[in-house]
């Protein structure tokens, strides 16, 4: 089956599927993106991914091109034309091309230096993600966990970060805006608020992360995976901890509770 793309009202041959050079996505990254994972044909925490999509293009003020609804019908109609059961669907949504033009004098206002503190933006400008999980691969590490300044944990460069500690706490930082909100990371504080096992919510350090009883990370693409070494120290007993294995499980079912 020849794969299919929707781009800007037609649904074209993957191959043929491109947006213009003048496009602010691909001039300035201005555009936000959604991955959702397909299961069985049907999507997973779609609900949560289009309330996702929604404020990320609210934070960069631009208007939705269509209708939540609207929007379901093209994914729908792209996963079935590509015959898709089991797979990702990869949204994106820029500004388009925008003329640029100035005359005569202009008016300055002052805003604080962000840049770039709003992760929690789904934005498409991933470079220095896409440079950290380089550098993992260039380590023989499947990927990076991002330190911030206060040497805590942010997030990793696609997926959200966890840890147990040696008391039994799930430990991740809460959503602010130095991590995205993944949506799997949702799906799994569901499920330990469910299944009753002590959480906290906040910035985990290196050494804490260093010396836990187990870690693992979260994202739609890979669901909840187990780490067992981090910067060369292994975690617990270097082996995927228990409730790591455990969480793994009730997330698998929950993606097949989809189908
Ligand atoms: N953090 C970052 C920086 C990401 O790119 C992703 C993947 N989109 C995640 C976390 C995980 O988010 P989700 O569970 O929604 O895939």
């Amino acid at each position: 089956m020849s794969r299919v793309a929707y781009v800007d009202g037609q649904y074209l041959p993957h191959r043929s599927a491109a947006v213009h050079i003048e496009d602010r996505g691909y001039q300035f990254a201005d555009g936000v993106y959604e991955v959702i994972a397909v299961v069985g044909g049907r999507l997973l925490d779609d609900e949560r991914h289009l309330a996702r999509l929604a404020r990320s293009l609210a934070e960069l003020r631009i208007t939705a091109p269509m209708s939540n609804a609207a929007l379901r019908v093209v994914i729908a109609e792209v996963v079935r034309r590509n015959g898709v059961r089991d797979g990702i669907v990869y949204v994106q949504i820029t500004r388009g091309a925008d003329p640029r033009a100035v005359d005569g004098g202009v008016a300055v206002i002052m805003i604080p230096d962000i840049r770039w503190q709003r992760c929690d933006i789904k934005s498409v400008a991933l470079l220095p993600n896409v440079l950290g999980k380089q550098q993992a691969k260039e380590a023989g590490a499947f990927e990076a966990w991002q330190v911030d300044r206060e040497g805590k944990v942010s997030e990793g460069t696609s997926t959200n970060a966890w840890i147990v500690t040696p008391n039994a706490t799930v430990v991740t930082r809460q959503a602010d805006s130095a991590i995205l909100d993944g949506v799997t990371r949702l799906a799994v504080l569901d499920i330990i608020r469910r299944e009753g096992y002590n959480f906290v919510e906040r910035p985990f350090s290196v050494v804490e992360a260093k010396s836990a009883r187990e870690a693992f990370l979260t994202s739609t693409v890979v669901g909840l995976l187990p780490v067992v070494k981090i910067d060369g120290v292994a975690i617990g007993n270097g082996q995927p901890g228990l409730l790591s294995r455990k969480l793994r499980e009730c997330y698998l079912t929950h993606e097949a509770a989809a189908k």
